[in-house]
């Protein structure tokens, strides 16, 4: 099945020039898809339809067999959570406050959030290394680590689908290992369907995912990674300079697992 699933999807922010033009897209169920492509190509504007913030000219766009027009937005923030590329946080809130929001969509409204919900925020805290943080305010964080505790939040919404902006646009090479593999681990130990954007093709040969390849506001290519991050497929993507480290005289620095 296929999670989501776009078709004939066009958009333009004015009458003149449309920025995604007739885009097709389909990811399946609890899989990992990184949409690489150059500044401009409509990355951020794919993914602000997906999440409901854009409304596309033509065109439809179907999250786990709904039609996303047809999903009231606490229907939608049940089934997808969305993490933009600066998410624009209430600096005066803690971080802990910040996550239990992510229960919210779970909560009735007259209610304060019980003990299981708390234990699970502490839980993905410690698993996102944020655990420092909690009774931080959002305002005295870093751009990385705001951006890491906004991942987490996504997770702790537990929707089974999560659409993330550049989710590595502000970390040091060490905090994008961890997101990534955390997030592998997530999408595979908890069956999430994981849609982000990345300006490292490298990420998606870590990630061992499938790739959409996007240029001018179109897939272009699509395929699993080991297949799509190679040169010749880079090329029209990236322009003729693309290579390999390999053909370079030095070796790239990388992480174990
Ligand atoms: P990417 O995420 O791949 O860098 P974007 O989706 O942000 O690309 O942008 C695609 C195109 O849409 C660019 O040409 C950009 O200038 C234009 N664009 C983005 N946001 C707006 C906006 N709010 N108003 C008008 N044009 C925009």
């Amino acid at each position: 099945m296929n999670a989501i699933e776009v078709s004939g999807l066009s958009f333009g922010y004015n009458k003149k020039q449309l920025v995604l033009k007739n885009l097709e897209m389909r990811c399946e169920a609890g899989s990992i898809n990184v949409i690489l492509g150059l500044n401009g190509s409509g990355k951020t504007t794919l993914i602000k339809i997906l999440a409901g913030l854009l409304k596309a000219s033509t065109g439809e766009v179907v999250l786990n067999g709904k039609k996303l027009e047809d999903l009231s937005i606490g229907a939608r923030s049940k089934i997808m959570s969305y993490v933009a590329q600066r998410s624009e946080l209430i600096d005066d809130f803690t971080v802990k406050d910040y996550l239990l929001f992510g229960k919210v969509n779970h909560i009735a409204f007259y209610r304060s959030p019980r003990e299981e919900d708390v234990k699970n925020v502490e839980t993905y805290a410690e698993k996102f290394n944020v655990t420092r943080f909690l009774d931080k305010k959002l305002g005295e964080l870093s751009g990385g680590e705001r951006q890491i505790v906004s991942i987490c939040a996504s997770v702790i919404q537990n929707t089974e689908i999560i659409i993330l902006d550049e989710p590595t646009s502000a970390l040091d090479i060490k905090n994008q290992h961890s997101i990534l593999s955390l997030l592998r681990e997530i999408s595979k130990h908890e069956n999430k369907t994981i849609l982000l954007s990345s300006h490292n093709p490298n990420h998606a040969l870590y990630l061992d995912c499938n790739v959409f390849l996007m240029k001018d506001g179109s897939i272009i290519e699509n395929g699993p990674a080991r297949e799509m991050i190679a040169v010749e497929k880079l090329k029209p993507i990236y322009g003729d300079d693309v290579c390999l480290s390999s053909e370079q005289e030095y070796s790239e620095i990388s992480f174990k697992d």
